[in-house]
């Protein structure tokens, strides 16, 4: 698939979805995106939101997260699931946070890879939160929706994120994930795609070959 053909799914699905995409991306606080996204893996948006406020009324800085009682913070994620892995990778990334950027959340690739339990994925949903794009976060949607469309063939997140990036213009990268999300969610679904309500399916690699 080359870059106009890309571009021309990334349109349609925009105008289905136009809530995901949205406007030019506010700052939000960083600290809050990484934490989120440190407690998302493989659980859902809504298990982490459930114990975000509490989490954030105990610990609302990474000074205060670094310093946490383990059980303590291990009561309060258990919800999110490996909760003993994730409490360990906030305090090490706050830790991290305080003891080498002055207890705020660096804006680049390389300084936020630098951090403890932080891999590409996290990075770029932090840097897209605050408009700093400089990846495409490859999580199980987007992951799932590049092969199948035929946006890529890569088998490793990293590798689809490669292909990502050549395809789309870099003022779009921001909003790749969101939007597959979206899509992921609605139509493109894991189990069973609703490829007859699709609006990119002849474009799609997966449909062309049912
Ligand atoms: S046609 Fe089906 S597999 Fe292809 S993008 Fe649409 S829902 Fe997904």
């Amino acid at each position: 698939m080359d870059t106009r053909a890309a571009c021309r799914i990334f349109r349609v699905l925009a105008r289905v979805y136009p809530e995901a995409v949205g406007d030019d991306p506010a700052c939000e606080d960083p600290f809050r995106v990484l934490v989120a996204t440190i407690l998302s893996a493989q659980t859902t948006d809504r298990q982490v939101e459930s114990i975000m406020s509490e989490l954030f009324s105990r610990y609302p800085d990474p000074a205060s997260l670094a310093a946490a009682d383990t059980e303590d913070l291990e009561r309060t994620v258990r919800p999110t699931g490996y909760y003993h892995a994730k409490a360990r990778h906030l305090v090490a990334a706050s830790r991290a946070l305080v003891d080498r950027f002055g207890g705020n959340v660096p804006l680049t690739m390389g300084a936020l890879l630098s951090l403890p339990g932080v891999g590409r994925k996290t990075a770029n949903i932090v840097l897209s939160a605050c408009g700093r794009d400089e990846g495409i976060a490859v999580d199980t949607h987007v992951f799932r929706i590049a092969r199948r469309i035929g946006l890529s063939g890569g088998k490793s997140p990293d590798r689809v994120e490669q292909d990502l990036l050549a395809l789309f213009p870099r003022h779009v990268w921001g909003k790749v994930n969101g939007l597959f999300i979206t899509h992921g969610r609605i139509l493109c679904t894991a189990r069973k795609p609703k490829c007859g309500e699709c609006p990119v399916r002849r474009s799609c690699r997966y449909y062309r070959s049912l």
